[in-house]
């Protein structure tokens, strides 16, 4: 879908230390599946060509749009231009695109910012009642990265799975997700695996997902 659609700032805050949620106005003619990336840049002069894929959080009926987007600000790309941005900025969106969607329940696998299409999908569901027979697992390095725990452990209780890489804390697992953690954590691989996160995490994943009886065509993730 080739657009070129104007979506102004209403509000931003921080959601944890280096993430933002942004609150924008919705065009008219915007429209995605939960779980779709769009691609933004911001409406000003040199930036206006440097569009990047991000996920909307929030839901396609919502009256205004919801991005969640983790700044690098040692990389002085988009994103740390985009988290200095204030209301009354104005973002443009290019195109919506992706593969991730809701197919069926399962197991969602993310890892930091990849939680974003997750939240679009389970707010879905949470809306359609529909949450039980999913479980989320969320890899982060730390506990302060992590995006929307509440709302994530309101929503999924028990099924909520919280993975910390780099700290040890009572209530949440603790080292990279292996095998035999998969296999210990998953009672059945035969439902849907949805996975999204860094390149390298999704191809660990899957591979892993594979090994432990998952079929390809059961994968829905955003990959080449
Ligand atoms: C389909 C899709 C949907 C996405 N949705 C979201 C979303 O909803 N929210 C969100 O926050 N992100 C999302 N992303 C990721 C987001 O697009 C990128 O984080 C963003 O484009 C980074 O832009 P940048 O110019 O700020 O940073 P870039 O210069 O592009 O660098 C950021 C990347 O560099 C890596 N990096 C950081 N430091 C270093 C270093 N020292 N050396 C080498 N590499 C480093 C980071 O891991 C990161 O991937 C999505 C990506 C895709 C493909």
């Amino acid at each position: 879908m080739t657009m070129r659609l104007k979506a102004r700032i209403l509000m931003t805050e921080f959601v944890t230390h280096d993430v933002k949620r942004f609150i924008l106005t919705k065009p008219k003619g915007f429209k995605f599946v939960p779980g779709q990336g769009a691609l933004m840049a911001i409406n000003k002069a040199g930036l206006r060509d440097e569009g990047h894929p991000f996920t909307p959080t929030s839901l396609p009926d919502d009256p205004v749009i919801e991005f969640t987007i983790k700044g690098y600000a040692r990389r002085h790309g988009l994103t740390e231009k985009l988290h200095r941005l204030a209301p009354g900025d104005v973002l443009l969106i290019t195109e919506v695109f992706g593969d991730i969607r809701w197919k069926g329940p399962g197991v969602f696998v993310a890892a930091g910012a990849g939680i974003t299409p997750f939240v679009a999908i389970l707010r879905q569901l949470r809306k359609a009642g529909k949450l039980a027979g999913n479980t989320l697992i969320f890899s982060n390095k730390t506990w302060d990265d992590i995006i929307l725990e509440r709302e994530l452990r309101d929503s999924l209780g028990p099924q909520c799975i919280f993975v910390l890489t780099r700290e040890k804390r009572a209530g949440y697992q603790s080292g990279r997700i292996d095998q035999r953690f998969l296999r210990e954590k998953i009672r059945s691989f035969k439902g849907h695996f949805y996975v999204c996160g860094p390149m390298p995490f999704i191809e660990d994943v899957n591979g892993m997902l594979l090994q432990l009886g998952a079929t390809q065509d059961k994968l829905v993730y955003d990959g080449p």
